[in-house]
């Protein structure tokens, strides 16, 4: 380990940015530690450039000092202690980053905050992220004529009250079926410092339920060994449990599709189950599961080289309706695969009756040019498949009537899309936007209710409803 390599104060004589004040802030620098932690601060000195910011040969000519410590042997320990109080005794402004930033004394208590509780905001190592927010906080960043015309949260397509959290791309499985892993590669996580950090932004941004997307939800972070990330400081697993942990401390809804049903998803139900329609705090994580499981047949999923066994899923969504009885539990199913037997069509439907699945869309069977399945025996005639994927929806949709009847006579949270003359265009816990039902919530019925419902009945905003009627897919009720 070389723990003394001490760069101070990098300096670069190429203009940057000026603030509208004329002043082009000034970032010094202290790097200690090994060559991981050098590159750590290689990385945010190239932020900090790209930013604008310039850095300054001295304490006193600096608007703020950021120390990258090292945490490694009790002398490196006390080395970055001392450079810390060095640059608080000199400059006063003080970001600290690296790995003693991560670091705990016997008590469990954060050494920095400990020792050096006057420095602005502590961080773990590879945290160039949370090291630019803290920056940003306490120095503003220069006004960058191109960039500033960008939003913090980027641009969306969606409305502004959800958004769609991308938290993987790639997957690592290879059903037949499919050529997504032949387009976008393997698995690759984002680490969850980085997706907190973007879910933050669209909270701040005023979004109020964040879809977590993937290819395989429950997969997240298997390709970086669930490694260990900093979120806020804190060090959190690159994991879905950790994950929707962390998203559910925002505030907002929390909706997770692609979810397989690896045994770990058992770890979030408990999650959901904690969601309350009578609760006045809206942050959860919704009792809403979206599970592809395309078929239920051993024989036709082994086939399909589908992840997770077919023969336990029925056990496994009994397991999960125990621990969280709001469950709605939304699939996609694939009819008439090649080879696809009458037995085993009749299998499916048996575990479609025993299943309940709230909402569920079915496909026939339709060649992707490159997919493997191309190769297998058996294909199906067209209109055999059409018929059997209409025989399935045959048998779910009155499943689905059964099912959604239960919100009858409930009161539910629900978040407003859009608002007409007929009244509003809301979605509870139970509906995805796009792709499920809707609430709708009839209008004022007389004149006196009109201006609380307008205060009420807002795009964006949540408000209850108690549940009047149901029909496959949709419930009509009445402001609460
Ligand atoms: S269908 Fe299979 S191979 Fe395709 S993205 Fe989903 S899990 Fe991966």
């Amino acid at each position: 380990m070389d723990s003394t390599a001490v760069s101070r104060a990098v300096t670069r004589n190429t203009p940057a940015a000026i603030t509208p004040s004329g002043a082009i802030p000034k970032v010094g620098f202290v790097s200690l530690g090994c060559p991981k932690a050098l590159v750590d601060s290689e990385q945010i000195l190239t932020q900090l450039r790209a930013e604008g910011y310039d850095t300054a040969k001295s304490y006193e000519g600096a608007d703020l000092v950021i120390v990258n410590t090292c945490g490694f042997i009790d002398a490196a320990v006390q080395e970055s202690l001392d450079a810390i109080g060095e640059a608080l005794a000199e400059n006063g402004k003080v970001i600290v980053t690296g790995c003693l930033g991560a670091k705990k004394d016997a008590d469990g208590e954060d050494i920095i905050a400990k020792v050096h509780p006057k420095v602005l905001a502590v961080t773990g190592p590879h945290a160039v992220g949370e090291v630019m927010d803290a920056v940003h906080i306490h120095l503003p960043k220069p006004h960058d004529p191109f960039m500033d015309l960008v939003p913090e949260q980027g641009v969306r397509l969606t409305p502004k009250h959800y958004a769609y959290l991308k938290i993987s791309e790639g997957c690592n499985h290879r059903c037949s079926f499919c050529i997504i892993p032949s387009m976008r590669g393997d698995l690759v996580s984002r680490p969850v410092g980085e997706v907190m950090r973007e879910a933050e932004n669209l909270v701040k941004a005023g979004v109020k339920e964040l879809l977590v997307i993937s290819q395989d939800t429950s997969a997240y972070g298997v390709d970086i060994k669930y490694r260990t990330d900093f979120v806020n400081g804190r060090p959190v697993r690159t994991r879905m449990t950790e994950l929707v942990q962390e998203l559910s401390k925002l505030g907002v809804w929390v909706r997770l599709h692609y979810v397989y049903p690896y045994p770990h998803v058992n770890e979030v139900l408990p999650l959901m189950a904690e969601f309350s329609n009578s609760s006045s705090a809206y942050g959860n994580v919704l009792p809403y599961l979206d599970v592809p499981f395309q078929h239920a047949h051993p024989d036709v999923l082994k086939r399909m080289k589908r992840p997770a066994s077919g023969e336990k899923n029925l056990d496994r969504i009994r397991a999960w309706r125990s621990a969280c009885p709001d469950l709605t539990i939304r699939s996609t199913f694939i009819a008439g695969f090649p080879g696809e037997t009458e037995a085993e069509f009749d299998y499916l439907l048996d575990f479609l009756n025993e299943a309940e699945l709230d909402r569920v869309g079915c496909f026939a069977y339709s060649p992707v040019e490159g997919a493997t399945a191309n190769q297998l025996n058996g294909a199906l005639p067209d209109a055999l498949r059409e018929e059997r994927r209409a025989r399935f929806m045959q048998v779910q949709e009155a499943i689905s009537a059964k099912r959604i009847k239960r919100h009858v006579g409930q009161t539910m949270k629900v978040l407003i899309d859009g608002v007409n003359q007929d009244g509003g265009i809301a979605r509870s816990y139970a509906d995805a936007p796009e792709i499920d039902g809707n609430v709708f919530i009839s209008p004022p019925q007389s004149v006196s209710q009109r201006a609380a419902y307008r205060t009420k009945v807002r795009v964006g905003e949540f408000a209850s409803v108690r549940i009047t009627g149901a029909d496959g897919h949709d419930l009509w009720g009445d402001l609460v």
